[in-house]
């Protein structure tokens, strides 16, 4: 019998062999089970699917087993401890894994310790995890006698063709679908993290259950690291970070709006310069256009009939109104305000202004998810032969704009849906064309199948944080569509009128959202070019200064952000106080600096570079800015 292994070929099995064989035959001792198209297999299951891939604990599904496995690991050590306790439900989730069980007491968080005690000698016994396939009759007479009413309830809501299944592992067995691990030895590392109250299938008339939840990994190492960067996380909270490093606020009368103080509008205006600076150069020019339009224009774009749902509308003297969500719909306009020719393209537009999207006020999340935004959003308008071009510059800015935040980018290429508008062979060029770009350039990518616009293909970019989240940030769309809508035209080479190609991209997306990724990526403390304060002086006393006024005017006019802190405190508590505000640099001045016209330098995280003339130090810092260096400090390499 020959199998086809993703990724390792093809194996020659014997007869009669499970897929654990195949495993042991490749030596790829981590894969936890298999997956042949959508159905995941155990290891212990007979081989039968002619290709199949192996989950390892690194694949979302893989882990699902594993931790789905805990669950009922979970449900054992409780059975043994509590005989008399009942069995719901046992999913793994994004985290780890839940059992649902009704206690014969309510038991407390205390009491997680010792089942965790008695979880961790099941996987010590290392028992063999079985399946059975059992009739409906059979399955309830058994779940009735074992005392698991909520199980006979879900025998009984299964379809009457339903295959049944029991796992068995030691003296425990239960009813579930699996799949699971081979043995339960394979769960080296786990934790039991809370109990809350749940409902049986969420029905409140019910008995009220106790949800335990726990997460579990391969290793030790693993486990630690996950608790580990759940503190991390709390402690780059960006909602409470902003307001401590005084960059924005929110307030309740505009919910999902950000109030940018000036150190936030610094930092922001820092990205937008970042964005012109390489936008510029290759030809985008911006422009500023109207943020409220009558409906009619809506209709026209597409908007009216889908996303009026995510747009604040207004009426004013009869006439009904929308603001922007998006800027595409204006620079049709500009575009189609003069007859346009081949040699104008591509013709690239930026703008930076405000849009607005009516989220709902439940879902908003302080800048990660937000009703005003500004986006460093483009609009490219191209002929058809030239979206290699327009899309090659896309990455190119995606590429220098993550390297600058070392961040890792992953692309995703999207394909044609099922339902979609434009001609076929506009499809086929234009996904060739992207994906021509993508390995041109020898990236690698997912292809997402059917998952592109209606309106045309598209790269997606997801970058990774330094605590390893992932978050979907760029996005380079293709758009046959608008263009039609709006009836674009350019007069080509050959004199006939054709309709151009347009290319939607926002590279760092919504400003807003961007920094709040930045603030929890660097945990606050930016890296000298973004920071909101580049460097705070400290005069020692009172008579130094009016020299640190000289210094801050030297160093304001050669653009740098300066603050001086005089006030009459130890230079210890201020040095501390800068360094909690996470300022990359510390002057301090005293006598013997003013008479040799140096500065005492301290580099943010402690490090003390001593005595530098004001211009060395001047010239340094503006190299380090220009440079988009990453420090000082910066350990989002070892952290990740
Ligand atoms: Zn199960
Ligand atoms: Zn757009």
């Amino acid at each position: 019998m020959r199998v086809d292994v993703v990724g390792a070929g093809a194996v020659e099995l014997p007869e009669g062999a499970v897929y654990a064989d195949l495993v042991a035959r490749l030596g790829a001792e981590q894969a936890l089970a298999v997956a042949a198209g959508d159905q995941v297999l155990e290891l212990f299951r007979p081989v039968t699917a002619a290709s199949v891939r192996l989950l390892r604990f690194t694949d979302a599904k893989g882990r699902q087993v594993f931790r789905h496995t805990a669950a009922h690991v979970l449900a054992q050590a409780v059975k043994r401890l509590y005989p008399k306790a009942q069995l719901a439900i046992g999913p793994a989730t994004d985290e780890g894994f839940f059992y649902d069980i009704l206690f014969p007491e309510p038991i407390s968080s205390a009491d997680l310790a010792a089942i965790e005690a008695e979880m961790a000698r099941v996987v010590a016994e290392d028992h063999p995890v079985s399946r059975q396939e059992i009739s409906r009759q059979d399955a309830l007479a058994w779940f009735t006698q074992a005392g698991e009413p909520f199980k006979v309830a879900l025998i009984e809501a299964l379809r009457d063709d339903a295959v049944i299944t029991t796992y068995r592992q030691g003296e425990f067995t239960d009813l579930c679908r699996g799949p699971h691990l081979a043995r339960t030895g394979l769960i080296k590392a786990l934790r039991l993290t809370n109990v809350a109250g749940a409902y049986f299938q969420g029905n409140d008339q019910g008995p009220m259950l106790q949800r335990v939840y726990g997460t579990a990994f391969p290793s030790d190492d693993e486990l630690e690291r996950h608790f580990f960067l759940i503190e991390e996380a709390k402690r780059r909270d960006h909602r409470r970070l902003g307001p401590e490093l005084d960059l924005f606020s929110f307030h309740d009368v505009a919910p999902g709006f950000a109030f940018w103080h000036p150190k936030g509008l610094a930092l922001y205006e820092a990205l937008v310069g970042f964005s012109r600076s390489l936008q510029q150069p290759l030809g985008y020019q911006e422009v500023s256009t109207p943020w409220i339009y009558k409906t009619e224009l809506w209709q026209t774009s597409g908007h009216a009939a889908h996303f009026k749902d995510n747009m604040f509308l207004m009426e004013a003297e009869g006439e009904a109104f929308g603001v922007k969500p998006m800027n595409c719909p204006g620079h049709c306009l500009l575009f189609s305000e003069t007859t346009r020719s081949y040699r104008e393209l591509p013709l690239r537009i930026a703008e930076y202004g405000p849009l607005t999207r009516r989220e709902r006020s439940g879902t908003l999340h302080g800048l990660l998810r937000v009703r005003g935004m500004h986006q460093d959003d483009t609009h490219t308008f191209l002929a058809p032969e030239q979206i290699e071009e327009v899309v090659a510059e896309a990455l190119g800015l995606v590429d220098a704009i993550y390297e600058a935040f070392a961040m890792p980018i992953e692309i995703h290429f999207s394909t044609r849906p099922a339902d979609r508008m434009g001609e076929e062979a506009l499809w086929d060029r234009a996904e060739a064309a992207l994906e021509g770009v993508l390995k041109e350039a020898g990236r690698p990518y997912v292809t997402d199948p059917g998952e592109g616009a209606f309106y045309g293909p598209k790269l997606d970019f997801v970058a990774t944080d330094a605590l390893g989240r992932r978050w979907q940030v760029a996005t380079v769309q293709l758009d046959f569509q608008l263009p039609i809508r709006f009836d674009l035209h350019y007069i080509d080479r050959d004199g006939r009128q054709k309709t151009p190609v347009m290319v939607h991209h926002a590279i760092m997306g919504s400003l807003e959202r961007f920094i709040g990724v930045l603030v929890e990526h660097f945990a606050g403390a930016f890296p000298l070019w973004l920071a909101p304060v580049q460097v705070r002086l400290l005069p020692i006393s009172e008579a130094e200064h009016e020299s640190a006024q000289g210094v801050r005017a030297t160093l304001q006019a050669a653009g740098l952000r300066v603050e001086l802190d005089g006030r009459n405190e130890k230079v210890g508590y201020r040095i501390r106080h800068a360094e909690k505000d996470k300022v990359p640099y510390v002057a301090v001045i005293g006598q013997r600096e003013v008479e040799a016209g140096t500065l005492a330098v301290r580099e943010r995280g402690g490090r003390d570079l001593g005595a530098m003339p004001v211009k060395d130090f001047v010239s340094e810092l503006q190299h380090k800015v220009a440079s988009r260096w990453l420090g000082p400090g910066h350990h989002a390499e070892e952290s990740r």
